[in-house]
């Protein structure tokens, strides 16, 4: 069962990133309205994510950290129509057996929170532990248990900035919730909640993508055959050296995905050259048996039914919007 959790984390846990987007996922999934995530040695070290969701009852706990126990899928219909972001129940179990993992919550209510901890695969029991209402995770020593693995890592600074690019693309799906994210000596990132509007949407776009993209950006709202793309796209002039700065979300999911990417470039080929790159924060709406989120077990790829349809949505949705922008 370790050796089987181990290998599971290959496929989930790729870096300290990584543990960061699948604890933040959870938190967001127990509708939380406030995230804090804590971070030492490039999240190597540590990374702690606490909450204030909808807790786990503390005989639950076993269950959370076991391989393929999710509460998230009702019947194996809902596979066709995910709204949450985690139904595979990988991600605690995969990083239990890498590292030493801690979970800790109380409900809402509850008179008394509980903790269980795994360390490299092995589960302790269920103990009573004071706790505010939500959870709290916390993951140490990344790796210990699979020191090849450990040897993969990039820098602390690699690692850092990876970590804050992942809060950054969560963030950006999810306005209304508060993000913190603080490393060893400061907090890096505090995104106060912002309305559940399109006001609040951009105003979310622009503390992750930088305050300057709200004077540059144009909004973009577009359906073909149902599937609906809106979000903002940067004017030509304002540019990056590099595409780091676009997101796509595909049903409210950040996705990194090379055919959004790709179209995104068609549409400004002949606005900019080669080298540079438009920011981006866009949404893509669509049936959900119209995509498959299922390919990989890091969920960042999509498969899309109809990629042309997608594609054209894109280019024609870009360009029509610099069009009414006058560009
Ligand atoms: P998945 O998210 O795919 O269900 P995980 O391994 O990420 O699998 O989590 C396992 C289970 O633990 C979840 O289904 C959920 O019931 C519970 N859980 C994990 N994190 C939290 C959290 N922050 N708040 C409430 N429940 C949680
Ligand atoms: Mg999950």
């Amino acid at each position: 069962e370790t050796t089987i959790n181990q290998i599971a984390a290959g496929e989930v846990v790729e870096r300290p990133a990584s543990v960061v987007k699948e604890l933040v996922e959870n938190a967001l999934d127990a509708g939380a309205t406030r995230v804090e995530i804590a971070t030492a040695g490039g999240g190597l070290g540590l990374v702690r994510v606490s909450d204030n969701g909808g807790g786990i009852p503390p005989t639950e706990l076993p269950l959370a950290v076991s391989r393929h126990c999710t509460s998230k899928i009702e019947t194996s219909a809902s596979l066709d129509d995910i709204r949450t972001l985690g139904f595979r129940g990988e991600a605690l179990p995969s990083i239990g057996a890498v590292a030493r993992l801690s979970l800790r919550s109380r409900q809402p209510g509850a008179a008394e929170g509980a903790e269980i901890l795994v360390e490299g695969g092995a589960v302790s029991g269920v103990m009573p532990a004071p706790a505010n209402p939500g959870t709290v995770v916390e993951v140490r020593d990344l790796f210990f248990a699979t020191p090849a693995r450990l040897k993969f890592a990039k820098g602390e600074r690699a690692e850092s900035s990876a970590i804050t690019d992942a809060v950054r693309r969560i963030a950006v799906a999810f306005p209304q919730v508060r993000f913190t994210l603080s490393g060893t000596d400061r907090q890096t990132l505090d995104f106060l909640p912002q309305a559940a509007d399109e006001n609040g949407q951009l105003a979310r776009v622009a503390q992750a993508l930088g305050a300057e993209f709200k004077e540059n950006a144009v909004p973009l709202d577009a359906v073909r055959e149902g599937v609906r793309l809106s979000g903002h796209v940067s004017i030509p002039s304002f540019n990056r050296a590099n595409a780091l700065q676009q997101y796509f979300f595909v049903n409210g999911r950040p996705v990194r995905d090379r055919q959004l990417a790709s179209a995104l470039r068609a549409a400004y080929a002949d606005l900019l050259p080669r080298d540079r790159h438009p920011l981006a924060a866009l949404f893509v709406s669509i049936d959900g048996r119209d995509v498959d989120v299922n390919v990989h077990p890091a969920k960042a790829d999509v498969r899309f039914r109809d990629p042309g349809l997608v594609r054209g949505l894109l280019i024609g949705g870009v360009r029509e919007a610099l069009a009414q922008a006058g560009i």
